[in-house]
């Protein structure tokens, strides 16, 4: 079968070893660990094999795959899946981050695979699909913005004189022997 990106990318790769551009494709079946606990998921990796020289070796398709799989494994949204998310929201990046409060550097490391979002950021992410819920989040940041800026004054408790006073002279009760 020949992968998407061979077609793609076909004048561009060449055997690492003998420079071959004639390459065939495959996908290779392999059991990738992942995470500190050994877990492992078993994914279809594809691979360029060179028919002049007989070596096999992985391109960034193959980067991505592996990714893709390893969330798909931990129940996470993958990198593409959240690009889309945010895409389809007309958002750049950075007014993304702006409306979320995640940080611009954290969506771009989600985005190209560097990093892996937590359970609670997934979520939220997930809820940002749906068009509601970032209506809502506008009318949010939009209330934030209109909050009094100047330090109000600290809440104080304020006491009667009386009160003062039964407390100035309280003392434990002697226990009856
Ligand atoms: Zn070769």
């Amino acid at each position: 079968m020949m992968s998407k990106y061979l077609e793609d990318n076909h004048q561009h790769i060449c055997c690492p070893l003998c420079e071959n551009e004639n390459l065939t494709s495959t996908f290779q079946s392999e059991d990738i660990q992942y995470g500190s606990s050994g877990k492992s998921v078993t994914v279809d990796i594809p691979v360029f094999i060179c028919p002049s020289c007989s070596f096999v070796f992985s391109g960034e398709e193959a980067e991505t795959v592996i990714h893709d799989a390893i969330c798909k494994d931990m129940g996470v949204l993958t990198p593409s899946e959240i690009t889309e998310i945010r895409r389809k929201l007309g958002l750049s990046q950075e007014k993304f981050a702006e409306l979320t409060k995640i940080g611009v550097a954290s969506i771009k490391r989600w985005e190209s695979g560097k990093t892996i979002q937590d359970a609670s950021k997934d979520t939220y992410l997930r809820l940002l699909a749906i068009p509601e819920v970032m209506d809502k989040l506008e009318r949010i940041n939009n209330k934030a913005k209109q909050l009094p800026t100047k330090k109000e004054p600290k809440f104080r408790s304020q006491f009667s004189p009386a009160t003062i006073s039964r407390a100035e002279n309280f003392q434990l009760r002697r226990l009856a022997a």
